[in-house]
């Protein structure tokens, strides 16, 4: 799997630093709130684990599970939700946790519709998030590192279900997105 990276760009000691900040970071925000952490799976699932052991403060955990890719390397536009139910969220203090921002189709429609369960608050936490201009109004509130505008797996992140399990990130080759089958 290494192999097929063109390039590393954040190893595991890389990424585990970087979390101890954004945790601390959050956990003095809400040393006096309870939070309730929604995180976007199945990307966000490494980053969710990893970070949510180093946030020392009460909160409550759900995950929602969307799609919006389809296994290609290109955003398909419309956000699929694959539960029905959301948790309930009235009156809380909410933390959206998500592997990457890109357009920000994904954060935004999730937003709007956590929103309309009225929360007392949302704030956007995002592992990783690219640098180029956003079709959707999203700003993330947490920000573990700006990348640019490459297709990366790893640490959660995939490319047609792959690479999710390489402890790094880095940037694919991209004679394999082109031909996946090769
Ligand atoms: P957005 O809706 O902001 O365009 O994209 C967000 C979702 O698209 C992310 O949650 C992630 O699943 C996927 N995505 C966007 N960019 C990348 C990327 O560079 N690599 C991978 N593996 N997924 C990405
Ligand atoms: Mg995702």
């Amino acid at each position: 799997m290494l192999a097929d990276l063109e390039r590393v760009l954040f190893d595991e000691v890389a990424i585990q630093r970087r979390l101890d900040e954004i945790a601390a970071q959050i956990s003095k925000d809400y040393r006096d709130r309870e939070l309730t952490i929604i995180a976007v799976l199945n990307g966000s699932l490494m980053f969710m684990a990893d970070l949510l052991r180093r946030i020392p403060v009460p909160l409550k955990l759900d995950c929602l599970s969307v799609a919006s890719y389809h296994g290609r390397a290109e955003t398909r536009g419309e956000l699929v939700f694959k539960q029905i139910v959301l948790p309930d969220v009235t009156g809380r203090h909410v933390l959206l946790l998500d592997d990457i921002l890109d357009s920000g189709g994904t954060l935004s429609a999730i937003r709007a519709r956590v929103e309309t369960a009225k929360p007392r608050s949302i704030r956007i936490c995002v592992l990783l998030q690219k640098k180029k201009r956003r079709q959707h109004p999203v700003k993330a509130d947490y920000v573990g590192f700006e990348i640019e505008d490459e297709f990366v797996v790893g640490y959660g992140l995939d490319f047609m279900e792959r690479y999710r399990n390489l402890p790094c990130i880095g940037i694919l080759r991209k004679k394999l997105i082109a031909r996946p089958n090769e």
